[in-house]
């Protein structure tokens, strides 16, 4: 019967026996952990003889000797000769030193376990017969994937003595345009902050006891002012808690993540973001259209339509070779056509305005700059939407190369 049990090696001697392929994989992980390693082995493989060089390790250049295992708190074996792992194992035995035998099928008094991390967690697999290492493998990965799409109870029971906050961007909407490491954050918390935008269904799943405040604006509430999220944030980390900021989209991008982490840091609160697909891109992309486009478009103007107009935007739009992208865009389009002509820009070039997108309520305007203000009234335009100004938001853009890719198959 087999006990598993977690050890930490960090700062203790271990020692390995052997010099190739099983030794380098292992003493990766047990360098990763932070392990005092020697090596005993007549000779290295390369990717060994590279771990001993970068991490300056002693390698006793020898077959092993019974003395070699002398203070080690644990003897990793795998010579490739059975018989020589069998006097590594009997050695330490002699001595109680926990022995890991790599020969196949030859036991030591110790297994390595097939791990997967997540954050903090580290499951394990072994088995208690004899050792099987792909179905070990196989079970780890099933794990593993779980525990990235955020499906296993991650969270925390006992408070930690600090909490943190993350800030996650969650992408346009669907969940599965969320960062796996997003989805892992949102498992381990205990407060989650969210806004309108972004994937609001992730939140069903949570735990039915995980704090869900909802600050962002709904048709005929006020939003949570800046002021008081920001509060809020830290009043949770403080009591303890994990608290997941999620936003639509990249926190970083009209987001006011900025603000969110200064107010963290200020307050002493441990903070890390996470990056989203931020609609900037995803959105247009939903839509079929690039932002960027091999001899139509080199560059990307980004701004807020709710800001005032400036020299750069107008420039932006005037410029065949730049994309103008315009997030929450739908009011003030009326007054950044109207400033557009005024400065010259034709009115012919092409725009696409793309509401919900990735989303099953997803559509698509095309219109032009001289079109614009009527089309998206006729079309009763709303928002979120991102507008896109430019020559990639024709509709035709990137059909030759469509048609083009079906003759090459033919
Ligand atoms: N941080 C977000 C942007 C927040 S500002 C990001 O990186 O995407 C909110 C604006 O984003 C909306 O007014 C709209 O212009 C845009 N937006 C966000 N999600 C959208 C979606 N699914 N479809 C269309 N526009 C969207």
């Amino acid at each position: 019967m087999t006990t598993m049990v977690g050890i930490s090696l960090h700062g203790r001697s271990v020692v390995m026996v052997g010099g190739g392929a099983v030794t380098a994989r292992r003493l990766e992980r047990f360098l990763g952990d932070g392990a005092v390693v020697r090596v005993v082995a007549p000779e290295l493989s390369p990717s060994v003889q590279n771990l001993v060089d970068t991490h300056r390790l002693t390698w006793i250049r020898r077959r092993f000797r019974a003395v070699d295992v002398a203070g080690a708190w644990l003897v990793h074996t795998a010579t490739g000769d059975p018989s020589a792992d069998a006097h590594v194992v009997s050695a330490c035995e002699r001595k109680q030193i926990l022995c890991i035998n790599a020969a196949d099928g030859g036991h030591g008094s110790a297994r390595l376990a097939a791990e997967t991390r997540s954050g903090d967690v580290v499951v394990g697999v072994v088995s208690d017969a004899s050792v099987d290492p792909r179905r070990a493998a196989r079970l780890r990965d099933a794990v593993g994937a779980l525990l990235r799409e955020g499906s296993l109870p991650l969270r925390r029971r006992r408070a930690t003595p600090r909490g943190r906050v993350d800030l996650v961007g969650g992408g346009p909407g669907p969940a599965d345009l969320m960062t796996v490491r997003g989805r892992r954050l949102l498992a381990e918390a205990d407060v989650v902050i969210a806004d309108r935008l972004g994937p609001t269904d992730v939140l069903a799943d949570l735990d039915p006891d995980v704090e869900i405040i909802d600050v962002g604006k709904q048709p005929g509430h006020h939003p949570v002012p800046q002021h008081e999220i920001n509060a809020l944030l830290v009043a949770h980390a403080r009591a303890g808690k994990r608290v997941v900021r999620l936003k639509g989209g990249d926190p970083f991008v009209y987001g006011r993540g900025g603000e969110e982490v200064t107010a963290c840091l200020a307050a002493g609160v441990p903070v890390e973001v996470v990056p989203g697909l931020t609609s900037v891109v995803s959105v247009p992309q939903s839509a079929g259209i690039p932002i960027t486009h091999r001899g139509t478009a080199a560059g990307v103007h980004v701004i807020n339509g709710q800001a005032a107009i400036t020299s750069s935007t107008l420039a932006a739009l005037a410029d065949p070779t730049v994309t103008t992208v315009v997030l929450m865009g739908v009011a003030a389009l009326p007054r950044l056509v109207a400033a557009a002509e005024a400065a010259g820009v034709p009115g012919d070039r092409p725009v696409a305005i793309v509401e919900r997108g990735h989303t099953p309520e997803q559509r698509t305007t095309r219109t032009t700059l001289g079109r614009a203000v009527a089309d998206a009234a006729a079309a009763n335009v709303q928002n979120p939407a991102v507008i896109v100004v430019g020559d990639v938001a024709r509709a035709d853009l990137l059909l030759p190369a469509t048609q083009l890719a079906g003759d090459a198959t033919r």
